[in-house]
């Protein structure tokens, strides 16, 4: 299989090419052209996976913390301090970031964190803005139904749950064929009235290009006249962060030991210890501290993130969500598995997907 086979299978499960705006994922170093037969999954680059991809023959590695995030001025390596980037490229290694991209849907980190400490009725945290438009196209009622079904097994009108949704509203059109048109209806020189449906149907901004050929495809005209507006709605299919109820009020402190266990951390950071019972809690693995104040707005108990400073621990203090920090790689323990499963479905194959033994490098504590 091709590299870029790969990669277009993989933004079909997880959108890439949505977050790609805001985070350096996709492709990062690579050749779309190279033939793969074997990957391996890493929580992040390092030498450590580097070799274990090598030793085993693979040629990709799907990474989840993307290895190039900050603007690089250089690349060097020496045998003490080998750069696993610079290594990776010189050894054709092909590394494929997907980060936020496993974040932000319900496949993904965040809604699996939540389900795994036993939420019930999650939605995302935060849900993404700019990642829908509107289609609208007008098509002779006799291939108005053609015309919408194409573009719905294209992807379009997906709403949350809800597939297939569209809006259509008959109506005149009017056209006048040029001299050297080969107008489906009508002929060259001679104004046109043709009773047609304005079809309307929201697509989310990576499948835009497939629905409109698939679209075009299906629509009898030699000139398709079609709009695509942005929109400002939130998405209901991509968010940061996730929130839910736990089945009954707990106590904080057996909560919070619950969470140690799950996450398999020894020690956890807490802004104040109320005596309250939670059940309200809302989780974002990484740094999610941005989104803390969705958390309080949305009357969380708890909000359980990584990377949290003292500065936000201290505003945490008179809010009603206890700010959490389980730390950053604890948060997104299962990130690699979680693409593991991803590229299983993906690929059906599973022999060609390897596992890293090596998880994370996390500071020493000593
Ligand atoms: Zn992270």
């Amino acid at each position: 299989m091709r590299i870029r086979e790969i990669v277009n299978a993989i933004s079909e499960k997880l959108p890439i090419d949505i977050v790609s705006g805001q985070d350096n994922v996709g492709l990062i170093i690579g050749n779309y052209d190279d033939d793969c037969d074997k990957m391996t999954v890493a929580y992040e680059l390092n030498t450590d996976v580097l070799n274990e991809a090598l030793r085993a023959g693979a040629n990709l590695i799907v990474t989840y913390h993307t290895p190039l995030f900050k603007p690089a001025k250089s690349f060097t390596s020496s045998r003490r301090y080998p750069d696993p980037l610079l290594e990776a490229s010189r050894s054709r290694m092909n590394i494929l970031a997907v980060h936020t991209a496993l974040d932000v849907v319900k496949t993904g980190l965040n809604f699996d964190l939540a389900r795994k400490i036993g939420l019930n009725n999650i939605q995302f945290l935060s849900p993404l803005p700019d990642t829908l438009v509107k289609v609208v196209v007008y098509v002779p009622a006799s291939h108005a139904e053609e015309v919408r079904l194409a573009m719905s097994q294209a992807g379009g009108g997906r709403i949350g749950d809800y597939y297939d949704c569209s809006f259509s509203l008959e109506g005149n059109g009017t056209f006048l064929p040029g001299k050297d048109a080969t107008p489906y209806i009508g002929t060259a020189n001679k104004k046109e009235t043709v009773e047609e449906t304005r079809l309307e149907m929201l697509v989310e901004k990576p499948l835009v290009g497939n629905v409109i050929r698939k679209m075009l495809e299906g629509h009898p005209y030699e000139e398709v006249a079609y709009d695509i507006y942005p929109l400002a709605n939130d998405s209901p299919n991509f968010g940061f962060g996730a929130i839910g109820e736990l089945d009954g009020p707990t106590p904080i402190r057996d909560f919070l030991e619950s969470i140690k266990r799950l996450l398999e951390v020894e020690t956890l950071r807490v802004s104040h210890l109320p005596d309250v019972k939670t059940q309200r809690v809302s989780v974002c693995a990484g740094a999610g501290v941005p989104f803390y104040k969705d958390a309080v707005r949305k009357q969380a108990d708890v909000y359980l993130t990584g990377d949290v400073k003292h500065h936000d621990f201290r505003e945490a203090r008179s809010s009603s969500a206890v700010l959490v920090d389980a730390t950053h790689s604890g948060t997104e323990k299962f990130a690699t598995g979680l693409i593991y499963e991803i590229l299983g479905e993906t690929f059906k194959d599973k022999a060609v997907i390897g596992l890293s033994k090596h998880q994370e490098q996390n500071a020493l504590i000593v």
